[in-house]
């Protein structure tokens, strides 16, 4: 994919998220567009760049440190990006995660790694802003809190003082109709407003959710930050 092509799908995409937005009465201002580098190279990301994009999302947190943050990247000099991190992290990768100094992890799916996250923040000096993930459907092959395990951990999760959760992000099971994942974002939207009447509204600003495929559906109900990827950069070679 080349940089005019990465330039223009972006055009596109912000498009439709206007378009979206627009339909069903909200802000497009108030949406982020978080652009899914994961497996492409470091020049797709200065395309994107260039063309004005600035929250990129990456979900192996090697491959974030390495395209974003290490010394002998290109994008080292682009101080604009801001790197979310919006794959499941494994313990021995939390102080990795922590180093690459994300805007948002949008995937915080159990309190072993939360903790771990606050600590490594804690003595990095610093307060990391994090989703929780949660597993709306109840797939069992899903990442991320069942809406009964998070009432369980939230009160613990909320008092770890090196983070601030601000949300909530899904991944619903994957169908090639959009519209099958409606329920599912509409339960993190409930989901949501629950948690707000228990622990007040400013905790539980963003929904992140809605990809390539369902992003426009993820709008209508609420999605504050939506992550796409194929749409912006083409496919993925298997790896
Ligand atoms: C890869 C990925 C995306 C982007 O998926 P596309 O279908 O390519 O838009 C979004 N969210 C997460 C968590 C991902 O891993």
């Amino acid at each position: 994919m080349n940089e005019t092509d990465v330039a223009a799908n972006l055009a596109q995409v912000r498009e439709r998220i206007a378009r979206a937005a627009r339909s069903s009465g909200r802000d497009p201002q108030k949406i982020t567009l978080v652009a899914v580098s994961k497996t492409h190279p470091a020049t797709a990301v200065q395309a994107a760049l260039a063309a004005g994009q600035r929250d990129f999302g990456e979900n192996l947190v090697e491959e974030a440190w390495n395209k974003f943050v290490a010394s002998d990247s290109p994008l080292a000099d682009w101080s604009e990006a801001l790197l979310h991190l919006i794959g499941p992290i494994q313990s021995r990768k939390a102080v990795l995660a922590v180093s690459c100094r994300p805007v948002l992890v949008h995937s915080v799916d159990r309190l072993k790694i939360a903790s771990r996250l606050d600590r490594f923040a804690a003595e990095a000096g610093l307060v990391l802003d994090v989703l929780l993930e949660v597993n709306v459907s109840g797939e069992e092959s899903k990442f991320g809190f069942t809406p009964a395990g998070l009432q369980r951990d939230v009160e613990a999760l909320l008092s770890l003082p090196n983070l601030n959760v601000s949300g909530l992000m899904t991944i619903p099971p994957y169908d090639p109709d959009p519209e099958l994942a409606r329920p599912h974002f509409a339960a993190l939207r409930a989901l949501q407003e629950t948690l707000a009447a228990q622990y007040g509204a400013a905790r539980w600003r963003h929904l992140s959710m809605g990809m390539s495929h369902d992003f426009e559906v993820a709008i209508s109900e609420g999605a504050t930050l939506v992550r796409v990827g194929t749409a912006i950069f083409g496919t993925r070679e298997l790896g």
